[in-house]
């Protein structure tokens, strides 16, 4: 192992040489197939690690049934104690494992430890919930009697997770599950095992020490099967799914073909509009990091730039020059911006996309090719170069406009009128982030009200990309309408309950029905 990469291991006590447990259920297991966590930036294969069988899937989930059995009866704020515990066991570990992160995602440092922050943040959320998940008294018709809405632990909540997030989304999704009494089965993308396990192993340790089944935070690692296996089981209450439209459309269906409850958080195609009144320095430097952070690989990434003609020029000028000043480089290495895309398909996804802007005839005003000739070890990386196209019309159903191409390719187009700008906006297939660059409270009214962005982020003089964890955060449309963190997330990982009690010595029929002779 190299030795920037053995560092990072070494920190968080990660044996590369041997074959490492993908699967956690209580007791460290997995003795199936063998996924290889491969560095984005070098190529070099960090570890291999052992996918779960489908029997180990399966032993998962029982053990994942036993758990919940224990937690749903420890007392909510109990619960909240040991979600502060794991607080503080990530918070020891912040730059380990934001490190980490770097390593085996790719996303430079800062984000990368931004991404465990998100994580912290949202376990301090879940401990104050853990004293607030109420439910209400409803006034009752009937005299003598009261109706209660009550929030009771709903079961086994799988958590399915997108490669680009290895940490944070599995927090969100824990921190509410394990606050609401669930137990929680997690199978991350396969070519972030690293991060799965290191995660899983701090948590794992927290609730061991309180006395609590490890399965409550349970881990199967693997590719398709074993998403799959998750998803059809009945066993399985809540299936919480982040990642592709594509799969995350058959995912919905077989769990609603079940009736379990599905969440669903997909793609994003987002788009920034820049009015002429726009603070240009501000608005320039957001849509900067929000097409090119990630190297373009955020969900809530900016993908469509619409710029008001007044502006394009300077505009284009400003944002062009910050694009040439980018360097790649790794990750790790804290002065770095651009850091590679996650795996070599997505090379071949940015180049398909280039491709085709070039044959309907689009300027690329800057980028459109890999980086050749990398020194070592960057030229076992895949490092392409961020770009800014500039299609000859704005066609909402071009696939150009329609889909999100998971790479930093920007797509410009020139508006004058702010509802047209709102029309291009919501003319695609998915709703996930927007952002709106204004100093006009005119234009601001229109662009979160009813005829304004269908998004589930409508931002105002803020990016598309970067969200706190204390809003709901989640898309419209093809993006799932799943909502996860803040806001009323958590009322979806409880049971809802409503128990009309009768205290009186009569039993009147609700709407004054009479039913005696
Ligand atoms: P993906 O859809 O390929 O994989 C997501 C997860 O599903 C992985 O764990 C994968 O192993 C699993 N999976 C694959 N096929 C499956 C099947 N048939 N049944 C069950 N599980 C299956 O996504 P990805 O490439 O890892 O992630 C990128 C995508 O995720 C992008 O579209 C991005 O926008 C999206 N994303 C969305 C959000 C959000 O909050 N909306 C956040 C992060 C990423």
């Amino acid at each position: 192992l190299s030795s920037r990469a053995s560092t990072v291991l070494s920190a968080l006590d990660i044996r590369a040489d041997r074959e490492l447990p993908g699967v956690y259920d209580g007791e460290w297991t997995g003795s199936g197939d063998v996924l290889e966590s491969v560095c984005p930036t070098t190529g070099e294969v960090l570890a291999r690690v052992k996918s779960a069988t489908p029997a180990e899937v399966e032993r998962a989930i029982q053990r994942s049934r036993e758990a919940y059995k224990v937690i749903r009866s420890v007392p909510a704020p109990k619960r909240g104690e040991i979600l502060r515990q794991i607080r503080e066991a990530l918070a020891t570990k912040r730059d380990a494992l934001g490190a980490l992160v770097s390593l085996e995602m790719g996303k430079i440092r800062t984000e990368g430890e931004g991404e465990v922050q998100e994580f912290i943040d949202i376990a301090d959320y879940g401990v104050g919930l853990s004293r607030m998940m109420n439910g209400r008294v409803v006034a009752s018709e009937r005299p003598g009697h009261s109706i209660l809405e009550v929030p009771n632990p709903l079961g086994v909540v799988a958590v399915l997770s997108a490669f680009n997030f290895p940490v944070a989304v599995y927090g969100w999704n824990l921190a509410l599950s394990l606050a609401a009494g669930n137990a929680t089965l997690w199978k991350p993308a396969p070519s972030t095992p690293l991060c799965s396990i290191a995660v899983t192993k701090i948590v794992s340790e927290v609730l061991e020490r309180n006395g609590v089944p490890g399965a409550v935070a349970g881990l199967v690692l693997g590719g398709k099967a074993v998403g799959e296996h998750v998803v059809g089981s009945s066993d399985v209450d809540m299936v919480s799914f982040t990642g592709s439209e594509a799969v995350g459309r058959e995912v919905g269906k077989v769990v609603q073909g079940r009736f379990g409850k599905v969440l669903l958080e997909l793609g994003g195609n987002n788009a920034a509009v820049v009015m002429p009144d726009a603070d240009l320095n501000l608005a320039v430097s957001a849509v900067f990091f929000g097409a090119v952070g990630t190297a373009g690989q955020r969900c809530t990434t900016t993908r469509r730039l619409y710029l008001h003609s007044n502006v394009v020029e300077d505009f284009l000028a400003r944002l062009e020059g910050l694009y040439q000043s980018v360097r790649p480089g790794d990750p790790l290495d804290r002065s770095t911006l651009l850091g590679p895309l996650h795996n070599r398909a997505a090379v071949q996804t940015y180049d398909t996309a280039i491709q085709h802007l070039k044959e309907i005839g689009a300027e690329i005003m800057t980028g459109g090719a890999p980086y050749r000739d990398l020194a070592s070890p960057l030229n076992g990386g895949n490092f392409v170069m961020p770009t800014i196209a500039i299609p000859q019309e704005v066609n909402v159903k071009d696939k150009v406009w329609s889909t999100e191409t998971f790479a930093p390719v920007l797509t410009v187009g020139v508006f004058d009128k702010l509802e047209q700008a709102i029309e291009w906006n919501n003319g695609v297939p998915q709703g996930l982030s927007s952002s709106l660059w204004t100093r006009d409270i005119r234009n601001v009214g229109k662009w979160i009200g009813p005829a304004g962005s269908d998004a589930g982020i409508v931002n105002v003089n803020v990016g598309t990309s970067g969200a706190e964890i204390g809003a709901a955060f989640g898309g419209n449309k093809s993006t799932g309408w799943g909502r996860e963190s803040g806001g009323d997330a958590w009322k979806q990982y409880v049971r809802w309950s409503a128990a009309t009690i009768n205290f009186s010595d009569e039993a009147p029929l609700a709407q004054g029905v009479q039913f005696s002779n």
